[in-house]
């Protein structure tokens, strides 16, 4: 069990991570910190550099068993973060404004237990995944030869707007899939006085933005649901004299499932491709930021039930999924995974707000929840 002790120490522990956030991809200091801490708590296995910065820990039982994962993010967001809490980010521009830093803490305390009483069959990994912002890390892990085999994976996120002592948890969907369209339409410019001789993006504009923003439909729990936010538009240059020659549309699409959005970007890139070419312009594209659809196995989701349930924890089903995308989803094509998203305060602040501190007293639940199931698979 968790002492007093050790609960003190991984607050501390959660706000010195806070303190010194990395962004994606470029978690150097904390990947090294949290290899270091898995080998001070004797892990049999700790693998580095996995997919980037990724690190893996084993804590491995005498008799044969499953290979159970448990998964925490090392990334912070490039956001400043408002003034307030004495462990406030000490990187300008730079913070853990998704409770990351809380998820790497949980899993700390997970190790300090297992390393008090091994599993008594299997393997429990503790898994540390680099760039979960931007949709790139869970995938680079996956990609990498050395990443150990796993029968079951889960992960814990923390959820503002949901009483602490509550969760959301059902199997099926839980995170939408999401991808960032880059469109870039290429003309010609031309005199301002003269725009009849330059091919100017101006009138396609009119036509693919009504046409794009068209296209949502339904809400996150239909299967066919669709979104499409326009997240940044410019064309020309900040002039007067010049009628301009190219323009850059961003937008997200999102869908409940990754086979709807194999149809929505056909369909974003057919309005566009379509009004280009009757305009005279050039159209590329650039995909960024994908997420596939997460989806919780019925097996694993049972599983988090019921150490939920041991553990104190009120479960609603209601309310998946999250529109928001996350890239544990990925693990799901090599695993029984499972997502549960802990309450962490109706009166919170929302994820990646400039002023959202993971809350220290989803630290000692988080461990007991990880820890419960962990037994109830590994002995
Ligand atoms: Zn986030
Ligand atoms: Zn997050």
């Amino acid at each position: 069990m968790l002492t007093n002790a050790d609960i003190a120490e991984l607050i501390a522990l959660r706000r010195d991570l806070h303190r010194q956030p990395e962004l994606s991809g470029r978690e150097i200091r904390t990947a090294a910190r949290m290899a270091a801490l898995m080998r001070d708590l004797g892990a049999d296995r700790v693998l580095t550099g996995i997919g980037g910065t990724g690190v893996v820990a084993g804590f491995r039982g005498a008799a044969p068993g499953p290979q159970v994962m448990f998964r925490a993010e090392l990334d912070a967001l490039p956001i400043p973060e408002a003034a307030g809490p004495d462990h406030r980010s000490t990187t300008e521009g730079v913070a853990h404004l998704c409770g990351h830093d809380g998820h790497m803490t949980g899993l700390v305390g997970l190790g300090r237990l297992l390393s008090r009483q091994r599993p008594v069959r299997g393997t429990v990994w503790l898994l540390f995944q680099p760039a979960e912002e931007n949709g790139a890390g869970a995938a680079a892990m996956l990609a990498d030869p050395a990443l150990p085999a796993f029968d079951y994976g889960f992960a814990i996120h923390n959820f503002p707007g949901l009483a602490q002592g509550r969760a959301l948890l059902a199997p099926g969907p839980v995170n939408c899939a999401s991808v960032g369209m880059r469109t870039r339409l290429t003309g010609a410019t031309a005199h301002a006085s003269e725009p009849e001789k330059a091919r100017t993006p101006t009138l396609a504009l009119t036509e693919i933005l009504p046409a794009l923003l068209a296209l949502p439909q339904g809400s996150q729990s239909d299967a066919d649901f669709r979104l499409v936010t326009l997240t940044h538009l410019s064309m020309g240059e900040p002039a007067f004299g010049i009628t301009p020659g190219t323009a850059d549309i961003w937008v997200t699409l999102r869908t409940q499932r990754d086979d709807a959005m194999t149809a929505l970007r056909a369909d974003a890139e057919a309005i566009v491709t379509d009004a280009a070419t009757r305009h005279g312009l050039g159209a590329a594209f650039d995909w960024q930021d994908a997420f596939a659809a997460s989806v919780n196995h019925p097996e694993a989701t049972a599983l988090l039930a019921g150490a939920a349930e041991g553990t104190g924890i009120a479960v609603q089903t209601e309310g998946l999924p999250m529109r928001a995308s996350e890239d544990f989803g990925r693990f799901g094509a090599c695993a029984k995974t499972a997502m549960i998203l802990l309450g962490a305060g109706i009166d919170q602040p929302p994820l990646h707000a400039e002023n959202y501190d993971f809350p220290d007293a989803l630290i000692a639940p988080s461990v007991r929840l990880f820890h419960r199931l962990a037994r109830d698979l590994n002995g």
